[in-house]
């Protein structure tokens, strides 16, 4: 493409990314040492892509790859199951499996939309934190310094977002985390220090357990599946709540020995074995967007990107919003199908959310995909991509559409 305006963005966006690859170009190694260093330390092979059935009963595949994960995370237990359908269920999971009635949580910040779901809005909504007793607060992420005010007695968590979800901010820095944290626990040591760590892992060359984190959750259908995986849920845990916690995922009694392997643990495995080049990829594509966005007026204007791949821009009305997204989706390797073009009410969120994600694993927001709440300032997020070379073909094209040359 000849038109000057378009090669002066890209270029501009190409530098911006030789100039972040110049800080965290090690990143990628880095990361991909640990995970190698823990498959040795964890003697994976063959054996360990085998199915089960039924009751999963001595699944060696399952329990192999938990360890592992705790292992890449340095963290004591991990639980990495088939069946943890999504990242909002690993989230309830670890906090109904900690909290009992009577408990106070604080949330430092807005938390990701579908956790208004499971706290609840009152305390008559079947199945919620409310119903089950449980008093929540939010305190507000500016003022994270001072979380410890919104302590009470029987305030037993502390819940960080690592990631940036639908908020205009920019995802916290591990070391932040490690702050808040250490801050939290000069006050109150007790306290169970929880990170939602989703789309966070493989964005730094530390996890938050490295900073105090005692649980957090994830979900492998982002960073840690390398766009291969399904979900589950990670965490480092004191005897006292990992028992609680594993009598959540199935029963008392049964805990952790039950759950089959129904889909080869293989993809778990390899997804893992990939996930940090390909968030490495994802990062450089996110820079890319973000430097190219506002000046191709694609997306306008964009947040200042750091600490993961998720890059905001406000459309400011939700035609807009309507509209580019759709347009989009064409040039994603699963075409419309899987891309949902319309907003629709998905299960877990509370305002309408429109998505557009034509990924192999479907809903995979690893993969190339832009999605949105149709609300004000109705931002798109953009976030994920499996190779830099395929973001910045789909980028490149929209740029040109943008500025009429297509
Ligand atoms: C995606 C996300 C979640 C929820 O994960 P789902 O798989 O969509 O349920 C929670 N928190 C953050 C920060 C997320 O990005």
């Amino acid at each position: 493409m000849k038109d000057k305006r378009f090669q002066k963005i890209t270029s501009q966006a190409l530098a911006a990314v030789a100039e972040w690859e110049m800080i965290h170009g090690e990143t990628e190694s880095k990361n991909t040492g640990k995970v190698l260093d823990a498959f040795r330390r964890q003697e994976i092979n063959y054996q360990h892509f085998q199915l089960s059935s039924g009751y999963g009963l001595g699944d060696r595949g399952r329990d192999t790859l938990e360890r592992l994960w705790a292992d890449i995370l340095g963290a004591e237990e991990a639980l990495i199951r088939q069946q943890i359908v999504s990242g909002t269920h690993s989230i309830g999971l670890a906090l109904f499996g900690c909290l009992l009635p009577g408990d106070h949580m604080v949330i430092l910040g807005e938390p990701y939309d579908t956790l208004f779901k499971v706290i609840g809005r009152n305390k008559q909504e079947p199945g919620t934190l409310l119903e089950w007793g449980i008093d929540v607060t939010v305190h507000p992420l500016e003022e994270a310094e001072t979380v410890a005010d919104s302590f009470r007695e029987r305030t037993k968590l502390l819940y960080i977002q690592r990631s940036k979800g639908y908020c205009l901010r920019n995802a916290l820095l591990v070391d932040e985390i490690g702050e808040v944290i250490a801050g939290a626990k000069a006050v109150k040591p007790e306290i169970i220090a929880f990170v939602d760590n989703c789309y966070g892992e493989f964005t730094e060359e530390k996890e938050p357990i490295e900073t105090g984190a005692d649980l957090i959750a994830g979900s492998l259908i982002k960073n840690p599946g390398g766009a291969i995986a399904l979900p589950a849920v990670t965490w480092r845990a004191a005897a006292i709540w990992w028992s609680r916690l594993s009598y959540r995922l199935t029963a008392p009694g049964i805990g952790r020995e039950l759950g089959p392997s129904l889909v080869s643990n293989s993809y778990l495995y390899q997804g893992i074995f990939i996930a940090p080049h390909v968030v490495a990829e994802a990062m450089k594509g996110a820079v890319y967007a973000a430097t190219a966005g506002p000046s191709a007026m694609m997306f306008c204007p964009a947040r200042r990107n750091r600490g993961g791949h998720r890059t905001s821009h406000h459309l400011s009305d939700p035609q807009k919003l309507k509209t580019i997204l759709p347009q989009r989706t064409a040039v994603f390797p699963g075409g419309f199908p899987c891309a949902f073009l319309e907003d629709w009410e998905m299960a877990g969120y509370e305002d309408r959310v429109i998505m557009a994600s034509g990924g192999f694993v479907r809903g995979s927001s690893i993969e190339l995909s832009v999605d949105g709440p149709m609300r004000p300032p109705y931002a798109a997020f953009l976030q994920g991509g499996t190779s830099f070379a395929y973001i910045r073909l789909v980028l490149d094209r929209i740029i040109g559409e943008m500025l009429g040359i297509e």
